[in-house]
């Protein structure tokens, strides 16, 4: 039984290093080179079709069939030159990761290659295996791409992708980049009406995102060896090493060369694609890791990020290693997670969230700044809901992870400033800057936050010119969350903007009526501003004080997506109707169940099959001892206790398998998918998981090291 992990051990010994080489040995040589980015368009189109499409995707406009064709040409050109034979639709399906569907541009009946506009801007995919939470039975069997050309289309391997939207026949989105490309219009038309009214040059606001992307290498053989991790992503069992992260030894540390040597290359090959990867170091738990790009425009970056992922994984496979995106692969150390930095950033080149010495500029910074506080406030249980998955819900909360509970850390020195303001009563407006000495704004360094003045316990924290929201999930799509913050932002800009117009129309003076919806605003959020440490209990206790939620699991956290509130404001901007939202939800329901099932199964089958038979296989041997010890009239107690410790952790094993397949027999017949998603959560997950776990990582400690068929913590963590 321990073959498995033995033969794995085995093949660790016999890795040789993958020597990679760079492709130039400046990067600027070839960075984007396998991208159909503004350049080449601007090289490859007339100056009047290339002005129409930079226009068009500024102001979220369609692209005439004309205009398409011309691109589509341009396009197949470029890739041909690099030898593409093929071309796809590539999106992102709520299933997570990305889809495709190939075709070449070879057409047999012609003898010709060929590309046109049509099959640039949409395609049928079978969408059929695809869910779609009931949408497309209710209304059409079939949905489709459309190209989105925000983003650029690039080359990998021999195909061209073309990023699309996925959506069914009769309009509903299926994918994650359709309302987040809405919610991200919705902020661009509120935060420009706002600027105006400090900035009539101000013509568009762009949301940029600069994800920080955690994740865990490990040896390919020794995660084969692991079923748990193959199916579900995670390790079901394991003891903790006698050397977990309390060295705190790994952060910053020199990286293992094997895996540096897979750095270089997903890093040279990211380069490539135009997705600009800047930073590397190890992360807090051994064998774990971070890698972070330069921030670009929220859909990009998000476009980035979902084929970097994919670069990745491709790469390691070349490395004879295997990247864990699991939020929690390992218990008992840190989780992984893909800190969104998010901030706004005007066609000027303001960036909104950058406080600046200027007075004028200040009040801007402050109206955004506050106004975002204020959305988080109305919205945590929402923002709290774009986070949650199956498997952010072992991470968050647990070891060194941002709670379920959402706050916003804002750091000593806004604190005072928001404080000051909240303090001074009625400003009497007076001529001139002076106003805003009297409003304690005048002064606010350029750069607020030293590095010290970080809290990495909060889910959602300013970072001197930027926000970073940590709660999300390292495997996520980080549209699901973009899409939330976005849409609540532009909701909350566009309330801020409508009291604040009409107070001057009632003859207020601009910057005092500003003035006085943000003082409302910092009083109304106040409950949501924390500073303290995230992680405490005393925090949960002072949370609940305070009204705050603590939502632990996903079933319930998404609930908020469904309130009255929620549907109002996903229709308000168009982002979702609430049918799509229902849709949404039920899929994400479905996906819960399906994922606990998977991993209940994992667990039930590795307990049965492979712990318990190598226990009792112990056991034996041990009764074989006790006898002998007996036989030659030696003490056979400690033996004996050993034997009586073994049988105890197999009956709870036992019955706790057995009984958690009762409870999965009864709540597979439950029609109403959130009542079973619910049931799955408490009977299966919650009852089960832990209490089985527990048992078998005690058999761990007592079974012969040679005999226990899973690759151990220590093993996998620490071994290249
Ligand atoms: P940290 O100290 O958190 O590592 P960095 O400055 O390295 O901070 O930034 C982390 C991430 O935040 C990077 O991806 C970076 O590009 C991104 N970032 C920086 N400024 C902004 C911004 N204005 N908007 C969005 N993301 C940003
Ligand atoms: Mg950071």
């Amino acid at each position: 039984m321990a073959h498995l992990r033995i033969e794995a051990l085995r093949k660790l010994h016999e890795r040789n290093a993958v020597t990679v080489s760079s492709p130039s040995p400046k990067v600027s040589d070839f960075f984007g080179e396998n991208v159909f980015g503004a350049e080449q368009m601007r090289a490859s189109l007339a100056p009047a079709v290339f002005q129409k499409v930079t226009a068009a995707i500024k102001n979220h406009e369609k692209i005439d069939a004309a205009t398409a064709d011309a691109v589509a040409s341009a396009a197949k050109a470029w890739a041909m030159s690099k030898s593409a034979t093929h071309f796809t639709h590539w999106f992102q399906p709520m299933t997570g990761g990305t889809a495709e569907k190939h075709d070449s541009f070879f057409d047999a009946l012609s003898g010709l290659e060929k590309f046109k506009g049509s099959e640039l801007v949409q395609q049928e995919p079978d969408a059929s295996s695809f869910p779609s939470g009931g949408i497309r039975s209710t209304f059409e069997a079939r949905g489709y791409t459309a190209w989105d050309p925000t983003s650029p289309m690039f080359l990998y391997g021999k195909t061209l992708c073309i990023p699309t939207i996925f959506v069914s026949y009769t309009g509903e989105t299926l994918d994650h980049k359709s309302p987040l490309l809405k919610a991200l219009k919705a902020v661009d038309l509120a935060a420009t009406k706002v600027c105006q009214l400090f900035d009539k040059d101000i013509q568009h606001v762009v949301a940029s995102l600069g994800p920080e992307q955690e994740y865990f290498v490990v040896d390919k053989a020794l995660y084969m060896a692991r079923p748990d991790l193959v199916m579900s992503g995670r390790t079901v069992f394991g003891h903790a090493p006698a050397r977990g992260q309390q060295m705190e030894d790994h952060y910053f540390g020199a990286i293992p060369s094997r895996v540096y040597d897979f750095m270089k290359e997903f890093e040279f090959e990211s380069w490539k694609l135009g997705i600009p990867v800047r930073t590397r170091h190890n992360e807090v738990a051994p064998s774990q890791f971070e890698v972070a790009p330069l921030f670009e425009e929220v859909n990009v970056a998000n476009d980035h990020n979902q084929l970097m992922m994919d670069v990745m994984q491709r790469v390691a496979e070349k490395h004879n290693l295997k990247v864990l995106f699991h939020e929690k692969p390992f218990a008992g150390l840190n989780g992984s997670g893909k800190h969104n930095n998010w901030s706004l950033i005007t066609d000027t080149g303001i960036n909104l969230y950058a406080p600046s010495s200027s007075a004028r500029d200040n009040l801007l910074f402050l109206t955004f700044f506050v106004t975002t506080i204020k959305a988080v406030h109305e919205h945590s249980d929402l923002l709290r809901a774009s986070i949650a998955t199956e498997a952010n819900d072992f991470r968050l909360g647990a070891n060194e992870a941002p709670p379920a509970i959402m706050s916003a850390f804002i750091g000593s020195q806004m604190s005072a400033v928001l404080d000051e303001m909240e303090k001074k009563g009625n400003v009497k407006i007076e001529k001139g800057d002076n106003m805003y000495m009297k409003l304690g704004i005048d002064q606010i360094p350029e750069i607020i936050l030293d590095a010290t003045d970080r809290n990495r316990t909060s889910p959602f924290a300013f970072t001197g010119n930027k926000f970073e929201f940590r709660a999300v999930g390292a495997s996520d799509n980080c549209a699901v969350a973009m899409t939330v913050l976005n849409l609540i932002v532009a909701d909350q800009l566009d309330k801020f903007y409508d009291v604040v117009t009409k107070d001057i129309e009632k003859g207020t003076e601009k910057r005092l009526a500003i003035a006085n919806v943000l003082r409302k605003y910092i009083k109304e959020s106040r409950s949501i501003r924390f500073e303290g440490d995230g992680y405490s209990n005393d925090w949960v206790k002072e949370a609940a004080k305070r009204g705050l939620s603590n939502v632990k699991n996903m079933p319930r956290a998404i609930e908020a997506y469904l309130t009255k509130e929620s549907i109002g404001l996903f229709e308000r901007h168009g982002v979702m109707s609430h049918k799509e939202l229902e849709a949404r939800h039920e899929i994400r329901l479905e996906a819960y169940i399906k994922r606990v099932q998977i991993e209940s199964r994992i667990l039930g089958d590795l307990a049965m099959n492979h712990i318990i038979p190598t226990a009792i296989a112990y056991q034996n041997k041990l009764i074989q001892n006790a006898n002998g010890l007996k036989s030659l009239g030696v003490d056979n107690k400690a033996v004996i206790q050993t034997i009586r410790e073994i049988s105890e952790h197999i009956d709870t094993i036992k019955n706790g398998v057995r009984q958690m397949i009762e409870e999965r027999k009864r709540i597979n017949k439950i029609t109403d998918t959130h009542k079973r998603a619910f049931a799955y959560c408490d009977d299966v997950k919650e009852k089960y998981f832990d209490k089985i776990r527990d048992a078998v990582d005690k058999l761990e400690l007592l079974v012969d090291d040679e005999d226990w068929p899973l690759v151990k913590y220590r093993e996998i963590l620490f071994l290249r």
